[in-house]
């Protein structure tokens, strides 16, 4: 008799999800099968609903109806045949990444670097994803979801389901940082500094060392929040008062940082980076993760005289998600900051337009089945 569950889905683009009846999934050979007890939501996932169609055709959603869901996290209640190593009842993060397994990029942990990477719940990167959405048809926004076991980050007893969910986007900041080798003692330009990913960089980058931050953003409040966190080391500047590369200049002897991490959303102005980037020194590094979208003219004669490194990083690997849960469990990264705004599977549209209405990175949105 198949057993069913509760899923949200998606019928047509732009339209709000329903709750419907369909079949729970089973744990086929090196496949688990997670009980999902929180789904995070990011402030981007609105605009993949409605709007990635026409902003990115290359970049496809699952057909429809379809189950969406970043982040989630929950408890393994049944495991594949060939499965090692991860039993009923492990607490566990699952990150979205979906690949072949058997490419270079793959056979070196690199998944993100596979052709066929795709983001399970959330969209793909090229054509061929909807193979992968058919292998792994359940995002994070129902009760149960199949996961192959090389997505699986087992969560330590300390990191609740609610904090897990936002592995995500941290580990996303994580990684980054990680592309920028030590941060020792150096110093970072956060731009957009309050926001999801750039809370969780400053968290991170606090723990890797870092000794001086500088945070943009728009909204003072929560700029003097975020500076809170590290007084003696963390310096914030609204955009609006002028450039900002101008001002991190000031604060550094007219040298600039080392690094530059920019971080803001999908509608941000290109203008907005190329501002930022002129703020990092000679030598130094620009990393994004951020949704700016849109050609920005560089100059290649500054790059290779001022011998810039220009990195662009998309989420982390699987490993990656282990060493930031452990910092998680050690309070290294403490995220007891977050303001977790929770709601139930039946008012997953009202969660949906409630996302980025909060207090900015620190406003936590989820979903709990
Ligand atoms: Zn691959």
């Amino acid at each position: 008799m198949t057993v069913m569950m509760r899923a949200a889905r998606m019928h047509e683009v732009g339209r709000t999800m329903r709750l419907d009846q369909i079949a729970r999934p089973v744990a086929d050979t090196t496949d688990v099968v997670v009980e999902v007890k929180a789904c995070g939501m990011v402030p981007n996932l609105g605009n993949v609903l409605a709007n990635w169609p026409t902003w990115y055709p290359h970049m496809p959603l699952p057909s429809l109806p379809a189950i969406f869901g970043l982040d989630p996290a929950g408890v393994v209640c049944e495991v594949g045949k060939k499965v090692i190593g991860i039993e009923p009842g492990d607490r566990v993060y699952v990150s979205p990444v979906r690949s072949c397994g058997c490419c270079q990029s793959c056979l070196t942990g690199q998944r993100t670097q596979c052709r066929y990477m795709t983001f399970n719940g959330y969209f793909g990167f090229q054509k061929e994803s909807q193979v992968l959405y058919d292998q792994y048809p359940q995002g994070g926004f129902c009760e149960f979801m199949s996961a192959p076991q090389y997505s699986i980050v087992k969560l330590p007893d300390n990191v609740s389901f609610r904090e897990a969910t936002r592995l995500g986007y941290w580990g996303t900041a994580y990684s980054a940082l990680k592309k920028a080798g030590s941060l020792a003692g150096r110093s970072l330009l956060i731009n957009g500094i309050s926001g999801t990913l750039g809370l969780g960089a400053t968290l991170i980058a606090l723990g890797r060392g870092a000794a001086r931050i500088y945070g943009t953003g728009r909204n003072m409040a929560l700029l003097e929040r975020v500076k809170a966190l590290a007084p003696e080391r963390i310096e914030i500047f609204s955009t609006e008062s002028g450039s900002v590369a101008d001002w991190v200049k000031s604060r550094t002897d007219g040298r600039g940082c080392d690094v530059m991490l920019d971080t803001l959303g999908a509608v941000a102005s290109l203008e907005a980076f190329d501002d930022a980037m002129h703020g990092v020194r000679r030598g130094g590094t620009i990393i994004n993760i951020g949704g700016t979208a849109g050609k920005l003219p560089i100059d290649l004669k500054w790059l290779m005289d001022e011998q810039m490194t220009l990195i662009g990083s998309v989420w982390f690997t699987t490993a990656e998600g282990c060493e930031l849960a452990q910092m998680m469990a050690s309070r290294i990264v403490d995220m007891s900051i977050l303001e977790h705004e929770v709601y139930s599977l039946g008012d997953i549209n009202a969660a949906i337009s409630s996302v980025g209405t909060g207090n900015g990175g620190f406003s936590n949105y989820l979903v709990e089945p």
